[in-house]
């Protein structure tokens, strides 16, 4: 999606034949013969076909859901630990719980993004609206296997997803529909917008659910999935995934994204208002091609 030498270059604003970009495991007919009607978006194509077609995607994600099932074990035999920064009191003698994102961490939305390349469109609510609708999305390797392990042992699953609220009901035929374990009695999708006070920052929520249950871990593919990043520039980013460098991988499991995110927006300032060619324009000036390093002697 950065790749620069893409905006550097130009793709091609004549049709461009996708043959073989079949869909992958996901069902999603995109198909041979699919034409890009047009350059927006079109940075996304690796980034969505390394998700649909790449073994390394689907190892990256069942390698992160091992790591979690491992710590998940741990995490239950310590009752001193937590995960969630919002745990500030003694959670102890609160039974266990852990928080999961939805999108790109249980449900793969890439059939979506595939969608926007095919016709040269930037993300769109009606769209993503329409495929939300539809259900449809498969879950992410490993996902399922490990929610189901989780709860098995009494854990209760949360999934803390930027959503709207009125998505909330498509969200759970999804879910249902593979069979994700989605406790009764208790109102484990917590959507943005649906209590005040409850925007695209996740914190509210994280507090939410810490409020009532030890939170064992949180599995993401944001920064703002684990930690308030809203609006920080790429490199007050690092500092603060560098900051928390002991929880990954530990109480804190991310996913490979490269497809959207926090991360991309970051690039361009989240002005959502500017150009597809002004936001690529500024995405390619962040390219670090090494230029002013001190590479002499580096062939001695
Ligand atoms: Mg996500």
């Amino acid at each position: 999606m950065s790749d620069g030498s893409r905006a550097r270059l130009g793709i091609p604003t004549l049709a461009l034949a996708l043959a073989g970009c079949a869909s992958g495991g996901t069902g999603i007919a995109a198909g041979a013969g699919a034409v890009v009607s047009g350059d927006t978006g079109v940075e996304g194509l690796d980034a969505t076909l390394w998700i649909q077609h790449a073994a390394e995607y689907g190892a990256s994600t069942e390698q992160a859901y091992r790591i979690a099932s491992d710590m998940l074990a741990a995490a239950l035999e310590d009752s001193s630990w937590t995960a969630a920064p919002e745990q500030r009191s003694d959670a102890s003698a609160l039974p266990p719980a852990i928080i999961l994102d939805v999108d790109e961490t249980v449900l793969d939305n890439s059939p979506f993004q595939a969608r926007l390349i095919i016709e040269g469109r930037e993300f769109n609510p009606q769209m993503w609206g329409e495929w939300i609708d539809q259900a449809a999305a498969a879950p992410v390797p490993g996902a399922l296997a490990f929610a189901l392990h989780a709860a098995a042992q009494g854990v209760m699953v949360f999934y803390v997803t930027n959503r709207d609220a009125n998505m909330e009901s498509s969200t759970r035929r999804n879910l249902e529909r593979h069979e994700f374990p989605l406790a009764p009695g208790e109102d484990v999708i917590l959507t943005r917008g649906e209590h005040e006070g409850w925007g695209s920052d996740k914190s509210s929520r994280r507090a939410y659910v810490a409020a009532r249950y030890r939170v064992l871990l949180v599995v993401g593919d944001d920064l703002n999935d684990f930690v308030t990043v809203t609006r920080s520039s790429a490199e007050e980013r690092d500092q603060i995934a560098t900051d928390h460098a002991a929880f990954w991988g530990r109480k804190w499991i991310i996913l490979p994204n490269p497809t959207y995110g926090s991360w991309e927006r970051a690039l361009y300032g989240f002005d959502s208002s500017l150009s597809p060619e002004e936001k690529r324009r500024r995405k390619a000036e962040n390219l670090n091609t090494g230029a002013g390093s001190d590479d002499e002697g580096l062939r001695d």
